[in-house]
């Protein structure tokens, strides 16, 4: 299901983790869905404790970075 990625990758400008730009997406279009709305929650960034689906979520995103970095360093040698 996830395999299917018809929108375009951007880079969130404030934590840095791919998304899809959807174009139903609300908030920003240069900040992630999370980033969007988590506006308000300013300094409780490390104060809630992690349940099972963020780390999860937390982990699929770390993956897709490193494999973004490389797709970044192969990129640069062509
Ligand atoms: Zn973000």
């Amino acid at each position: 299901m996830r395999d299917a990625m018809p929108f375009p990758i951007k880079v969130c400008v404030v934590c840095g983790e791919e998304f899809e730009l959807r174009p139903d997406k609300p908030g920003f279009a240069n900040r992630c869905l999370e980033c969007s709305v988590e506006e308000d929650t300013s300094g409780s960034e490390f104060g809630h404790s992690m349940d099972a689906d963020e780390r999860k979520s937390e982990r699929e995103a770390n993956e897709a970075r490193r494999k973004a970095i490389r797709d970044l360093l192969y990129r640069k040698d062509s």
